[in-house]
């Protein structure tokens, strides 16, 4: 039994193809941590099961239970309510369209407290706090993965909007430009997704293109082209991923030199699964092609990769449960 578990807290971020739980000090230092895979099928009681175990391994790898934790707190998908804790329409999640009362579920089952949040806001606290947004008043994270989510950071405040803000990968970089997972056209996901991209190039290898891209998928095992295989493919001079990172490193830069046009903010942070995989080269790509956008051209933000990686999310999450 760890004696530095007093006081420990417990943080789980649910993602749309993983569960990432862990287990921190008074200190926010790491104690215990498990990983699981998001349910593919059933429904939200299925999702909440999976996040039970998760939470209860990473208790167990840090000499504790989650009774005796000070709280555990859930980054997640969909409209969250952080006063009641009821999760809605988590389109990534199985069975979630409608709502469910995420947090008296398990805090009915954990015997302790539990907080939810916005994943990609608690991510951006946690980057603000912990990581790379530590010098800065003023902050927007941008999270590059299967779609493209903000949060951002007012004078040392979250700024939450009526609840809808931080939606920068539905801003528009082209008129009447790609559609959207949204229903709507032009939008910066529609280009840098990874859900996107992945349509795309679908599509072009059904017209008679050639790529790599789904023979990595295939030799990986896997269903999905994950940030690990469009990494790879372009390691390989894979001319179809080449083109369509270029162009999302092009509307990542239009997209958030927009966002910085408006608030002046500070500091850009890019994590996410393509973000934090693709890592420094890239960020520095998309400083340069945010450079063209940018009103006032003589002083941009400095932009940074994730300072927490992959980790940001569940420690926003651990951050919930302190208040
Ligand atoms: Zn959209």
């Amino acid at each position: 039994m760890a004696a530095t578990s007093d006081g420990a807290r417990g943080g789980i971020d649910l993602g749309g193809t993983k569960i990432e739980a862990l287990v921190v000090d008074a200190v926010n230092q790491v104690l215990g941590s498990a990983r699981r895979p998001t349910p593919v099928e059933g429904g939200p009681e299925d999702v909440a099961a999976q996040l039970v175990e998760a939470i209860t391994d990473a208790c167990s790898s840090a000499g504790t239970e989650p009774a005796k934790l000070r709280g555990v707190g859930v980054g997640s998908p969909g409209a969250v309510n952080p006063e009641t804790g009821i999760v809605s329409r988590a389109g990534n999640l199985p069975g979630w369209s409608g709502s469910f009362p995420l947090a008296e579920r398990l805090a009915d089952q954990l015997g302790t407290r539990v907080l939810i949040g916005n994943d990609v806001q608690v991510a951006t606290e946690a980057e603000f706090h912990l990581g790379a947004g530590r010098p800065y008043q003023s902050v927007l994270g941008v999270f590059w993965g299967t779609g493209v989510g903000g949060g951002l950071i007012l004078e040392g405040r979250p700024w939450l909007g009526r609840a809808g803000a931080g939606e920068i990968g539905h801003t528009v970089v082209k008129i009447n430009g790609a559609r959207c997972t949204c229903g709507r056209r032009g939008c910066l996901e529609a280009y840098a997704g990874r859900g996107a991209m992945e349509l795309r190039a679908r599509r072009r290898v059904a017209k008679g293109e050639h790529t790599s891209l789904f023979k990595l998928m295939e030799e990986r095992g896997r269903s999905r082209l994950t940030s690990a295989i469009w990494a790879h493919a372009l390691e390989h001079r894979d001319s179809m991923a080449i083109e369509l990172i270029d162009r999302a490193v092009e509307a990542l830069g239009a997209g958030i030199a927009s966002a910085v046009n408006l608030l002046d903010i500070e500091a850009v942070i890019i994590g996410g699964g393509l973000g934090v995989r693709f890592g420094e080269p890239y960020v520095a790509r998309i400083a340069e092609a945010m450079q063209p956008h940018l009103f006032h051209d003589e002083r941009p933000p400095n932009v940074h990769v994730a300072g927490l990686g992959d980790l940001g999310g569940a420690l926003g999450a651990a951050l919930l449960a302190s208040r």
